[in-house]
């Protein structure tokens, strides 16, 4: 496990992640049963941009560095946008907040009183950040243990309602394989679930196979969408999210949002996105 999260923080596919996994909370809010939000790969919910990590690639600055001036946002972007924002707070002269929200903080933030979350870390050092900033809030569990066996443990969540953020390093070869079968088996127990699985975009063949695996393994409906800075380069250009069950609207706000961030993070030709249906009703 070698990964570490603070390298990344705020880049441009956390924003692509965050802005639309807060949406998908803020979905849930609205009504007043309570939900549960189970994160399987949590890291340490929120990163100091200014930390050596962060310092060492500046990768914020092509991400959540970009908006820090939101000149040119309409309106209704800027709704949308909002709780993810409201989450980041605000930005210092140098164009970085004071700390960037991870999944975590970004659910803890929407929640409600009557809502939970659980958020799984494996890293020991990643977990005891995760639990220090969690402690105090009674609504958390955090717990040190491998992310795909927290989600097969904890499903369905008694309040029947809720999403699991599926969010892998993606440092082992076959990810795509364990964190589907891993998905399925949750979809399984607790098919009214929504859930958003991350991948990057590198091995087109790999990422095929299990974009296709939805449809085979008869999942009703997801809901792909993709992000791309930049068409080839070195490091990470594009990423993905396929969403299952999304709410209703979710479409068209991701659509929204997506259409607005990817002039604004673009690193080159090839940069926009896509959202289709993976598998209908
Ligand atoms: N979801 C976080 C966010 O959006 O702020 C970022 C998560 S980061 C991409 C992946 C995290 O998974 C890392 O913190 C890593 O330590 C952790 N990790 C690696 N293997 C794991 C496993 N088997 N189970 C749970 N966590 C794991």
């Amino acid at each position: 496990m070698n990964y570490r999260h603070g390298f990344h923080a705020g880049n441009f596919a956390d924003v692509f992640k965050h802005a639309l996994l807060a949406r998908l909370i803020v979905y849930l809010t609205r009504k007043e049963t309570p939900f549960r939000v189970i994160d399987t790969h949590a890291g340490e919910g929120a990163y100091d941009l200014a930390a050596e990590e962060a310092e060492r690639t500046l990768e914020w600055r092509g991400g959540i560095g970009r908006l820090a001036d939101l000149s040119g946002a309409d309106s209704e972007t800027l709704a949308l946008l909002a709780p993810y924002l409201d989450c980041v707070g605000a930005f210092g002269a140098d164009g970085r907040p004071a700390l960037y929200p991870g999944s975590p903080m970004i659910a803890a933030r929407l929640m409600r009183p009557q809502d939970r979350a659980l958020f799984c870390e494996l890293r020991p050092d990643a977990f005891e950040t995760l639990r220090y900033r969690f402690g105090r809030d009674a609504r958390v569990k955090t717990i040190h243990i491998d992310g795909y066996t927290g989600l097969g443990a904890y499903v369905p969540p008694k309040e029947r309602r809720g999403l699991a953020l599926i969010d892998p390093p993606f440092e082992r070869t076959d990810e795509f394989e364990v964190m589907f079968e891993a998905f399925l088996a949750a979809h399984a127990k607790w098919p009214t679930g929504v859930y958003a699985l991350w991948h990057p975009s590198k091995d087109a063949q790999a990422e095929k196979r299990f974009l296709a695996a939805f449809a085979r393994a008869g999942v009703k409906r997801a809901l792909r969408l993709s992000f791309a800075v930049a068409s080839g380069g070195k490091g990470l250009r594009r990423t993905g999210l396929v969403v299952v069950n999304p709410p209703f609207v979710f479409q068209e706000e991701a659509r929204r949002i997506l259409a607005f961030l990817a002039p604004r993070l673009a690193q080159g030709p090839g940069a926009g996105f896509e959202i289709e249906p993976l598998t209908g009703e």
